[in-house]
C-alpha cells in the first residue's frame, strides 16, 4: 500500500475537534483510521472531518483556536461542511494583549550571504534592471511603445542588464490628488521608482498636464530624468528621446557586477494566494521556519494582508516588540475596518469560492493559518501601506490580501522578491522582482510542475518536515537573490500588471 492510500488526517493541536484529510482523492464512507475514527460519509481532501459529537452552538477548534460554532448538531467522523459553520465576531481591537509574549530573538545564524548589486545609496538590488516610471495612465501606449523597441534594438548591447521595465499604472490624473489618502498611491509611485532593482538609474515619462507633477517622483529635483510628451514635437521623437535617455541609462547599468552582501540587505515579501486548508500546515509553517532563518541573519521580512492577519490578530499583538509596534499594529487593523465599513463589505467576502473547495471554512480559518508566514520571531515594526521598510527584522507591511495590490505595495517597501505560497495554484509574477512559489500539497507540484519552485506538500504525508522545507526554502532565496537560480515565473516571464492601492477617490 502506498502512502496515499493509508487513511491520513491532520489533527494540528491536541485540542482541536476537527481535522483535515490528507489523501488526495479525499476518503470514503465507513473508512477507518489507525486511531479507530470511522468516517460517516465521504469527506474531500482538505475538508474537515469531525473527531467529537459537535451540539448546535459548540465551538469549532483548529489551531488551538475557535474558528466558528456549530450550526446543527453533527456526529463524530463526519463531513464538515462549511454550512455548518458559523463564523466567530472578530477579537475586539480595544481589549488586545499588546507585547505580553515577546518571543526570544532566536540565536543569529551566521555564514550566509547573497551576491547582489551593490547601490549608491547604500541599498542592495538583487536584479540590474531599468525601471522608467510613469507619472499618469496617459502615456502608457508610448511608454510600451518605446520599451518594445529598446528591448529589441538597445537591450541586447548592454548584457549585465536583465530587462527594461515600464511601470505603468492607472493614477495620476483624474484623481483627488489632495485627499489624505492619495499619499498612499502617491508614495507607492515614489518608492517603486527608486526600487533597489532599479540601481538608482531613474527615468520618468510624464504627459504634462496631470494632476502628479513628475517632478514629485524624481526626489533629488533632478529635472534630467523627465521626459515630457507635451515638450516633444510629434510621437516619432517621443520614442527618439525615451530611447537616448534610456540608453544612457543602460550603459551605467551594464557596469554593474554582483559582489558578496551581507543578508541584512535583503528584504524578502511573503504572500499566500488560492489558499487552501493545507496552507497552514505545510507552506505557511515552512514558509515561517525560512522567515526566522531570514530575520536571525539580519534580513527584513514583510507579511502583509491585513484581511487575513484581522481575525489572528490576538495571536500577534502579544508578539509585538514594544508597545508602540502593538498599537501601530492595532492601528493599521482599525483603518481597514472602517475602510471596509464604509464599502459596506462584509468579512465574509473572503475567503474566496477556490478557498472554499480547497475546505477552508471561512476567513479566521484562513487567518490562522496565514498567519503561520510570520514565524515565531518578534514583531519589529508595521508599515502602513506603500511605506518604505527602514529598519530590519520581521515587520508587518499593511496591505490588502489581493495578490496584485499586495504585491505591488510590498515593492514599494522596498521588497527585492516574494514567497508565494498556494494550494489552488496561480500563475502570479512580477516584472521587477523574483516570485518563489511554494505548493501547499503534492496534487498541485505534479499538476504544476513548470509552475512551482517548491513543494511543500510532503510535509502532510510525513515525508518532509516542516524545518526541511524551511531550509529548502530559505537556500532557494538566496540561489535567486544570487542570480544562480531563477524561479518558473522569471523563466517563463510571468508579470501580472502593478496595481495601486488608492482608497482616495477617482474624479
Ligand atoms: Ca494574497
Amino acid at each position: 500500500m502506498s502512502l496515499n492510500e493509508i487513511p491520513l488526517y491532520i489533527q494540528i493541536n491536541p485540542q482541536d475537534n476537527v481535522a483535515i484529510i490528507v489523501n488526495s482523492k479525499g476518503l470514503s464512507q465507513g473508512t477507518i483510521f489507525p486511531c479507530g475514527l470511522e468516517l460517516e460519509e465521504y469527506v474531500p481532501q482538505g475538508h474537515k472531518v469531525t473527531l467529537t459529537n459537535l451540539a448546535i452552538g459548540d465551538a469549532i477548534v483548529r489551531y488551538g483556536e475557535v474558528i466558528g460554532h456549530a450550526a446543527a448538531p453533527v456526529k463524530r467522523g463526519r463531513w464538515l461542511k462549511e454550512s455548518l459553520v458559523k463564523l466567530p465576531t472578530p477579537p475586539e481591537l480595544d481589549e488586545l494583549p499588546i507585547a505580553t509574549k515577546i518571543p526570544d530573538r532566536l540565536p543569529p545564524l551566521e555564514g550566509y550571504t547573497f551576491e547582489g548589486y551593490r547601490n549608491a545609496d547604500g541599498s542592495a538590488g538583487i536584479k540590474n534592471i531599468l525601471g522608467i516610471t510613469t507619472s499618469v495612465q496617459c502615456v502608457a501606449g508610448v511608454l510600451d511603445y518605446a520599451v518594445r523597441e529598446i528591448k529589441k534594438e538597445i537591450l541586447p548591447n548592454y548584457p549585465n542588464v536583465h530587462d527594461v521595465v515600464a511601470i505603468n499604472h492607472t493614477y495620476g490624473c483624474g484623481v483627488a490628488i489632495n485627499a489624505p489618502e492619495a499619499e498612499i498611491p502617491i508614495r507607492t509611485i515614489q518608492n517603486i521608482a527608486m526600487h533597489p532593482n532599479f540601481g538608482g538609474e531613474l527615468l520618468v515619462v510624464g504627459l504634462g498636464c496631470e494632476k502628479l507633477a513628475p517632478s514629485r517622483l524624481v526626489p533629488s529635483g533632478d529635472h534630467g530624468s523627465i521626459v515630457s510628451l507635451q515638450d516633444e514635437n510629434g510621437f516619432t521623437n517621443m520614442i527618439k528621446t525615451i530611447k537616448e535617455m534610456a540608453e544612457e541609462r543602460l550603459t551605467s547599468l551594464n557596469r554593474r557586477q554582483r559582489e558578496t552582501c551581507p543578508l541584512s540587505d535583503l528584504v524578502v515579501g511573503l504572500q499566500c494566494g488560492g489558499s487552501d486548508a493545507f496552507s497552514g500546515v505545510t507552506a505557511n509553517p515552512a514558509v515561517g521556519f525560512a522567515a526566522d532563518l531570514l530575520v536571525r541573519g539580519g534580513a527584513t521580512v514583510l507579511f502583509s494582508e491585513v484581511t487575513e492577519v484581522r481575525d489572528a490578530v490576538h495571536l500577534l499583538t502579544p508578539r509585538a516588540v514594544n508597545e508602540q509596534v502593538g498599537k501601530d499594529l492595532i492601528k493599521e487593523m482599525k483603518w481597514y475596518d472602517d475602510y471596509l465599513m464604509k464599502g459596506d463589505a462584509d468579512r465574509s467576502a473572503n475567503p474566496s469560492p477556490g478557498n472554499k473547495k480547497g475546505g477552508l471554512s471561512n476567513v479566521v480559518e484562513k487567518s490562522l493559518g496565514s498567519i503561520a508566514k510570520s514565524g515565531r520571531s518578534p514583531i519589529s515594526g508595521v508599515l502602513s501601506p506603500g511605506e518604505k521598510a527602514a529598519q530590519k527584522g520581521l515587520l508587518f507591511a499593511a496591505t490588502p490580501a489581493s495578490d496584485f495590490v499586495c504585491g505591488t505595495l510590498q515593492l514599494a517597501s522596498g521588497m527585492h522578491m516574494q514567497v508565494f505560497t498556494t494550494g489552488r495554484g496561480t500563475p502570479y509574477g512580477l516584472a521587477m522582482a523574483p516570485v518563489i512559489k511554494v505548493s501547499t500539497r503534492n496534487t498541485l507540484m505534479e499538476q504544476w510542475h513548470d509552475l512551482i519552485d517548491v513543494n511543500a506538500g510532503e510535509i502532510a504525508t510525513g515525508k518532509a518536515t516542516i524545518e526541511d522545507v524551511g531550509w529548502s526554502i530559505f537556500h532557494y532565496i538566496i540561489d535567486v537573490a544570487s542570480g544562480r537560480t531563477q524561479t518558473w515565473a522569471e523563466k517563463w516571464r510571468l508579470h501580472n500588471d502593478l496595481a495601486l492601492f488608492n482608497p482616495a477617490p477617482i474624479t
